[in-house]
Protein backbone atom coordinates (compact mmCIF):
# COMPACT_ATOMS: atom_id res chain seq x y z
CA UNK A 1 0.00 0.00 0.00
CA UNK A 2 1.42 2.97 -0.93
CA UNK A 3 2.19 5.50 2.24
CA UNK A 4 -0.16 8.50 2.83
CA UNK A 5 1.29 11.33 5.01
CA UNK A 6 -0.51 14.15 6.88
CA UNK A 7 -3.71 13.25 5.61
CA UNK A 8 -7.26 13.32 7.03
CA UNK A 9 -9.80 10.14 7.42
CA UNK A 10 -11.71 9.56 4.46
CA UNK A 11 -14.09 6.71 3.18
CA UNK A 12 -12.74 3.31 3.62
CA UNK A 13 -10.69 3.86 6.83
CA UNK A 14 -12.97 2.40 8.99
CA UNK A 15 -12.13 -1.12 7.38
CA UNK A 16 -9.46 -3.28 8.24
CA UNK A 17 -8.88 -6.61 6.16
CA UNK A 18 -12.15 -6.10 4.71
CA UNK A 19 -14.26 -6.11 7.94
CA UNK A 20 -14.80 -3.23 10.31
CA UNK A 21 -11.92 -1.96 12.05
CA UNK A 22 -11.64 -2.40 15.66
CA UNK A 23 -9.26 1.27 15.97
CA UNK A 24 -10.49 3.96 14.07
CA UNK A 25 -7.81 6.67 14.40
CA UNK A 26 -7.56 10.72 13.81
CA UNK A 27 -5.39 13.22 14.89
CA UNK A 28 -7.19 15.25 16.91
CA UNK A 29 -5.78 18.89 15.10
CA UNK A 30 -4.28 19.39 11.03
CA UNK A 31 -0.63 18.61 11.18
CA UNK A 32 0.50 22.46 12.30
CA UNK A 33 -1.73 22.27 15.35
CA UNK A 34 -0.90 20.62 18.78
CA UNK A 35 0.06 17.15 18.63
CA UNK A 36 -2.75 14.34 20.34
CA UNK A 37 -4.55 11.31 18.61
CA UNK A 38 -7.97 10.17 19.17
CA UNK A 39 -8.58 5.96 18.95
CA UNK A 40 -12.39 5.63 18.60
CA UNK A 41 -12.65 1.84 19.55
CA UNK A 42 -15.42 0.36 17.06
CA UNK A 43 -18.56 -1.08 18.96
CA UNK A 44 -17.73 -0.68 21.88
CA UNK A 45 -18.39 2.90 22.62
CA UNK A 46 -15.45 3.61 23.83
CA UNK A 47 -11.73 5.79 23.25
CA UNK A 48 -8.45 6.41 23.75
CA UNK A 49 -6.27 9.78 23.77
CA UNK A 50 -2.97 9.90 23.37
CA UNK A 51 -1.88 13.73 24.49
CA UNK A 52 -3.45 15.92 25.75
CA UNK A 53 -2.96 19.34 23.76
CA UNK A 54 -5.50 21.89 22.45
CA UNK A 55 -8.71 19.47 21.74
CA UNK A 56 -11.01 21.97 21.44
CA UNK A 57 -11.59 20.55 17.88
CA UNK A 58 -12.79 17.11 20.01
CA UNK A 59 -16.92 17.23 20.84
CA UNK A 60 -17.83 16.76 24.41
CA UNK A 61 -19.40 13.43 23.65
CA UNK A 62 -15.76 12.15 22.19
CA UNK A 63 -14.20 12.98 25.04
CA UNK A 64 -16.56 11.70 27.18
CA UNK A 65 -15.90 8.44 25.60
CA UNK A 66 -12.36 8.15 26.73
CA UNK A 67 -11.42 6.17 29.74
CA UNK A 68 -7.80 5.81 28.91
CA UNK A 69 -5.32 8.74 28.13
CA UNK A 70 -1.96 8.56 27.49
CA UNK A 71 0.47 11.52 27.91
CA UNK A 72 4.18 11.51 25.97
CA UNK A 73 5.22 14.02 27.86
CA UNK A 74 4.18 17.20 29.73
CA UNK A 75 5.49 20.55 27.52
CA UNK A 76 2.14 22.42 27.29
CA UNK A 77 1.58 21.87 24.04
CA UNK A 78 1.06 18.18 24.83
CA UNK A 79 -0.87 19.06 28.37
CA UNK A 80 -2.87 22.46 27.86
CA UNK A 81 -5.67 20.33 27.00
CA UNK A 82 -6.11 18.57 30.66
CA UNK A 83 -8.26 20.88 31.86
CA UNK A 84 -10.96 20.58 29.64
CA UNK A 85 -11.32 17.13 29.95
CA UNK A 86 -11.20 17.30 33.81
CA UNK A 87 -14.27 19.77 33.44
CA UNK A 88 -16.16 17.32 30.73
CA UNK A 89 -15.44 14.48 33.68
CA UNK A 90 -15.66 16.26 36.83
CA UNK A 91 -19.43 15.84 37.65
CA UNK A 92 -19.24 12.11 36.31
CA UNK A 93 -19.20 8.62 37.76
CA UNK A 94 -16.21 8.14 36.28
CA UNK A 95 -12.49 6.75 37.00
CA UNK A 96 -10.15 8.11 33.94
CA UNK A 97 -6.81 6.55 34.19
CA UNK A 98 -3.85 8.27 32.86
CA UNK A 99 -0.50 7.11 31.49
CA UNK A 100 2.31 9.17 31.56
CA UNK A 101 6.17 9.37 32.14
CA UNK A 102 8.25 9.50 35.51
CA UNK A 103 7.13 13.05 37.16
CA UNK A 104 3.34 12.82 35.93
CA UNK A 105 1.97 12.46 38.74
CA UNK A 106 3.31 15.41 40.28
CA UNK A 107 2.41 17.80 36.94
CA UNK A 108 -1.73 15.95 37.47
CA UNK A 109 -1.12 17.22 41.20
CA UNK A 110 0.04 20.65 40.54
CA UNK A 111 -2.82 21.29 37.90
CA UNK A 112 -5.42 19.94 40.15
CA UNK A 113 -3.97 22.17 42.93
CA UNK A 114 -4.60 25.45 40.98
CA UNK A 115 -8.61 25.16 41.57
CA UNK A 116 -10.47 25.18 44.82
CA UNK A 117 -12.68 22.06 45.57
CA UNK A 118 -14.97 22.72 48.18
CA UNK A 119 -18.39 22.39 46.67
CA UNK A 120 -17.04 19.19 44.82
CA UNK A 121 -16.85 16.74 47.62
CA UNK A 122 -19.75 14.70 46.60
CA UNK A 123 -18.63 14.07 43.19
CA UNK A 124 -17.76 10.75 42.74
CA UNK A 125 -15.31 11.33 39.47
CA UNK A 126 -11.55 10.03 39.88
CA UNK A 127 -8.31 10.21 37.99
CA UNK A 128 -5.93 7.41 38.47
CA UNK A 129 -2.64 8.25 37.73
CA UNK A 130 -0.09 5.42 36.60
CA UNK A 131 4.00 7.03 35.99
CA UNK A 132 6.45 4.57 33.58
CA UNK A 133 9.34 4.07 34.56
CA UNK A 134 12.42 2.47 33.05
CA UNK A 135 11.65 -0.61 35.17
CA UNK A 136 8.42 -0.12 37.09
CA UNK A 137 4.84 1.71 36.71
CA UNK A 138 3.77 3.96 40.27
CA UNK A 139 0.48 4.40 40.56
CA UNK A 140 -2.01 7.15 42.64
CA UNK A 141 -5.15 8.37 42.33
CA UNK A 142 -6.79 11.52 42.75
CA UNK A 143 -10.57 11.91 43.88
CA UNK A 144 -12.67 14.27 43.91
CA UNK A 145 -14.27 13.31 47.25
CA UNK A 146 -10.57 14.09 48.50
CA UNK A 147 -10.04 17.26 47.31
CA UNK A 148 -8.33 15.84 44.54
CA UNK A 149 -5.71 14.64 47.52
CA UNK A 150 -2.89 12.25 45.91
CA UNK A 151 -3.43 8.80 47.36
CA UNK A 152 -0.18 6.52 46.49
CA UNK A 153 -1.53 2.71 45.26
CA UNK A 154 1.90 1.27 45.14
CA UNK A 155 3.79 -0.24 42.01
CA UNK A 156 3.73 -2.61 39.31
CA UNK A 157 6.57 -4.46 37.33
CA UNK A 158 7.02 -2.68 33.93
CA UNK A 159 7.13 -4.88 31.09
CA UNK A 160 6.37 -2.83 28.36
CA UNK A 161 2.24 -3.23 28.25
CA UNK A 162 0.93 -0.62 30.13
CA UNK A 163 -2.52 -1.29 29.25
CA UNK A 164 -4.05 -4.70 28.74
CA UNK A 165 -7.68 -5.59 27.24
CA UNK A 166 -9.26 -8.19 26.04
CA UNK A 167 -9.66 -6.82 22.28
CA UNK A 168 -6.07 -4.64 22.47
CA UNK A 169 -3.40 -3.84 24.88
CA UNK A 170 -1.26 -0.27 24.71
CA UNK A 171 2.53 -0.33 24.55
CA UNK A 172 5.14 2.15 26.19
CA UNK A 173 8.61 2.61 25.02
CA UNK A 174 10.89 5.10 27.21
CA UNK A 175 12.30 7.88 24.83
CA UNK A 176 14.36 10.53 25.48
CA UNK A 177 13.56 14.28 24.16
CA UNK A 178 15.71 15.99 26.78
CA UNK A 179 13.26 14.64 29.37
CA UNK A 180 11.58 11.36 29.48
CA UNK A 181 9.13 10.96 26.83
CA UNK A 182 6.87 7.94 26.05
CA UNK A 183 5.62 6.57 22.39
CA UNK A 184 2.98 3.90 22.16
CA UNK A 185 1.57 1.54 20.08
CA UNK A 186 -1.87 -0.03 20.20
CA UNK A 187 -1.98 -3.72 18.81
CA UNK A 188 -5.60 -5.30 17.94
CA UNK A 189 -5.62 -8.52 19.79
CA UNK A 190 -6.02 -11.82 17.28
CA UNK A 191 -9.18 -10.86 14.88
CA UNK A 192 -11.46 -13.89 14.87
CA UNK A 193 -13.65 -14.36 11.95
CA UNK A 194 -16.74 -16.73 12.07
CA UNK A 195 -16.98 -18.99 9.16
CA UNK A 196 -20.87 -19.94 8.86
CA UNK A 197 -20.47 -23.00 6.29
CA UNK A 198 -18.80 -24.47 9.14
CA UNK A 199 -21.52 -23.81 11.56
CA UNK A 200 -24.00 -24.69 9.55
CA UNK A 201 -21.58 -27.91 8.40
CA UNK A 202 -22.04 -28.45 12.09
CA UNK A 203 -25.56 -27.84 12.77
CA UNK A 204 -24.91 -24.92 15.06
CA UNK A 205 -26.52 -21.82 15.27
CA UNK A 206 -24.76 -18.70 16.54
CA UNK A 207 -25.60 -17.05 19.94
CA UNK A 208 -23.82 -15.86 23.28
CA UNK A 209 -22.47 -18.88 23.22
CA UNK A 210 -20.12 -17.77 20.28
CA UNK A 211 -19.81 -14.41 21.14
CA UNK A 212 -17.88 -16.46 24.74
CA UNK A 213 -16.24 -18.73 22.70
CA UNK A 214 -14.40 -15.33 20.61
CA UNK A 215 -14.09 -14.16 24.11
CA UNK A 216 -12.37 -17.08 25.95
CA UNK A 217 -9.96 -17.31 22.45
CA UNK A 218 -8.89 -14.11 22.37
CA UNK A 219 -8.38 -14.78 26.47
CA UNK A 220 -6.19 -17.60 25.67
CA UNK A 221 -7.89 -19.67 27.40
CA UNK A 222 -7.03 -23.72 27.43
CA UNK A 223 -8.30 -25.65 24.39
CA UNK A 224 -8.93 -28.83 26.48
CA UNK A 225 -11.69 -27.38 27.99
CA UNK A 226 -15.22 -28.44 27.38
CA UNK A 227 -17.78 -25.68 26.62
CA UNK A 228 -21.72 -24.95 25.75
CA UNK A 229 -22.06 -25.23 21.63
CA UNK A 230 -25.46 -23.55 22.29
CA UNK A 231 -27.40 -21.13 24.33
CA UNK A 232 -28.98 -23.47 26.56
CA UNK A 233 -27.38 -26.73 26.51
CA UNK A 234 -29.55 -29.58 27.92
CA UNK A 235 -27.06 -32.65 28.04
CA UNK A 236 -23.10 -33.24 27.49
CA UNK A 237 -23.83 -33.53 23.94
CA UNK A 238 -24.47 -29.89 23.27
CA UNK A 239 -20.77 -29.54 25.21
CA UNK A 240 -17.54 -29.39 22.94
CA UNK A 241 -13.97 -28.87 23.59
CA UNK A 242 -13.08 -24.91 23.17
CA UNK A 243 -10.27 -26.16 20.79
CA UNK A 244 -12.29 -28.34 18.54
CA UNK A 245 -14.60 -25.47 17.87
CA UNK A 246 -12.47 -22.75 17.54
CA UNK A 247 -10.19 -25.03 14.95
CA UNK A 248 -13.28 -25.77 13.34
CA UNK A 249 -15.73 -22.44 13.42
CA UNK A 250 -13.47 -19.49 13.82
CA UNK A 251 -10.58 -18.12 11.22
CA UNK A 252 -7.80 -16.18 12.99
CA UNK A 253 -5.73 -13.22 11.65
CA UNK A 254 -3.59 -10.61 13.30
CA UNK A 255 -5.41 -7.48 14.39
CA UNK A 256 -4.37 -3.86 13.44
CA UNK A 257 -1.60 -1.80 15.06
CA UNK A 258 -1.25 1.49 15.23
CA UNK A 259 1.76 3.43 17.17
CA UNK A 260 2.03 7.46 17.99
CA UNK A 261 5.84 9.12 18.34
CA UNK A 262 5.96 12.68 19.31
CA UNK A 263 9.13 14.86 20.49
CA UNK A 264 12.03 12.61 20.52
CA UNK A 265 15.53 13.48 19.67
CA UNK A 266 17.03 11.83 17.11
CA UNK A 267 19.75 9.47 18.35
CA UNK A 268 21.02 5.63 18.48
CA UNK A 269 19.29 5.08 20.90
CA UNK A 270 15.87 6.65 20.53
CA UNK A 271 15.92 5.48 16.83
CA UNK A 272 16.67 1.54 17.93
CA UNK A 273 13.51 1.40 20.27
CA UNK A 274 11.74 3.29 17.89
CA UNK A 275 11.91 0.99 15.29
CA UNK A 276 11.07 -2.09 17.99
CA UNK A 277 7.92 -0.17 18.84
CA UNK A 278 6.69 0.27 15.18
CA UNK A 279 8.10 -2.46 13.39
CA UNK A 280 4.64 -3.49 11.53
CA UNK A 281 2.25 -1.36 12.78
CA UNK A 282 -0.32 -0.35 9.55
CA UNK A 283 -0.62 3.38 10.28
CA UNK A 284 2.73 5.26 12.39
CA UNK A 285 1.74 8.83 13.84
CA UNK A 286 4.70 10.31 13.62
CA UNK A 287 5.98 14.07 14.16
CA UNK A 288 8.04 15.80 11.76
CA UNK A 289 8.38 19.01 12.97
CA UNK A 290 11.42 20.18 10.26
CA UNK A 291 12.83 19.81 6.79
CA UNK A 292 16.03 17.79 6.93
CA UNK A 293 17.78 21.51 5.84
CA UNK A 294 16.90 22.87 9.69
CA UNK A 295 17.99 19.63 11.03
CA UNK A 296 20.50 21.28 13.01
CA UNK A 297 17.55 22.95 14.61
CA UNK A 298 15.68 20.09 14.98
CA UNK A 299 18.67 18.51 16.97
CA UNK A 300 18.60 21.51 19.28
CA UNK A 301 14.64 21.23 19.69
CA UNK A 302 15.29 17.25 20.37
CA UNK A 303 12.85 17.37 17.39
CA UNK A 304 12.67 15.00 14.24
CA UNK A 305 12.96 15.89 10.45
CA UNK A 306 10.58 14.80 7.87
CA UNK A 307 13.51 13.03 6.52
CA UNK A 308 14.13 11.13 9.52
CA UNK A 309 10.44 10.35 10.04
CA UNK A 310 10.38 8.57 7.23
CA UNK A 311 13.85 6.93 7.86
CA UNK A 312 12.34 5.36 11.21
CA UNK A 313 8.96 4.40 9.31
CA UNK A 314 10.66 3.04 6.31
CA UNK A 315 13.61 0.92 8.45
CA UNK A 316 9.79 -0.04 10.75
CA UNK A 317 7.93 -1.39 7.93
CA UNK A 318 5.00 0.05 8.34
CA UNK A 319 1.67 0.09 6.12
CA UNK A 320 1.39 4.25 6.23
CA UNK A 321 2.76 6.94 7.79
CA UNK A 322 1.19 10.29 9.17
CA UNK A 323 2.77 13.22 9.78
CA UNK A 324 1.98 15.90 12.53
CA UNK A 325 3.59 18.93 14.31
CA UNK A 326 4.93 20.54 11.88
CA UNK A 327 6.52 23.85 12.69
CA UNK A 328 4.92 26.83 11.42
CA UNK A 329 8.02 27.86 9.49
CA UNK A 330 6.75 25.77 7.04
CA UNK A 331 3.14 27.51 6.99
CA UNK A 332 4.33 29.03 3.13
CA UNK A 333 5.33 25.65 2.00
CA UNK A 334 2.23 23.31 2.39
CA UNK A 335 3.30 20.03 1.36
CA UNK A 336 7.02 20.03 1.93
CA UNK A 337 7.33 17.98 5.22
CA UNK A 338 5.00 15.42 4.00
CA UNK A 339 7.00 15.28 0.39
CA UNK A 340 10.12 14.87 2.11
CA UNK A 341 8.60 12.04 4.57
CA UNK A 342 7.13 10.33 1.43
CA UNK A 343 10.59 10.77 -0.37
CA UNK A 344 12.22 8.73 2.34
CA UNK A 345 9.41 5.59 1.89
CA UNK A 346 8.95 5.53 -1.65
CA UNK A 347 12.82 5.29 -2.04
CA UNK A 348 13.53 8.64 -3.99
CA UNK A 349 15.49 9.97 -0.76
CA UNK A 350 17.89 7.53 0.80
CA UNK A 351 17.03 6.61 4.68
CA UNK A 352 18.80 8.29 7.36
CA UNK A 353 19.29 6.65 10.54
CA UNK A 354 21.99 8.08 13.49
CA UNK A 355 24.93 6.31 13.34
CA UNK A 356 24.33 4.15 10.00
ZN1 LIG B 1 8.02 18.56 23.74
Amino acid sequence: MAPLLGRQPRAGDDTFAGVTALLLPRLVNPPDGDPGLYVSLAHEGSALLFDLGDNQLLAPREILRVGHVFVSHTHVDHFIGFDRVLRLFLARERVLTLYGPQGIARHVEAKLSGYTWNLSRDYPFAIEVREIGPVVVTRARFAASTGFRLEPLGTLPFDGIVLDQPTLCVEAAQLDHGIPCLGFAVQEKARLHVRPEALAAEGLTPGRWLTQLKRDVRAGLPDDALVPANDAPSDRAAYRLRGELRARLLLEAPGQRLAYVTDVAFTAENARRIVALVRGADIFFCEAVFLDIDRAQAARRAHLTARQAGSLARCAGVRRLEIFHASPRYATQPGALAAEAGAVLQGALAPDLPGA
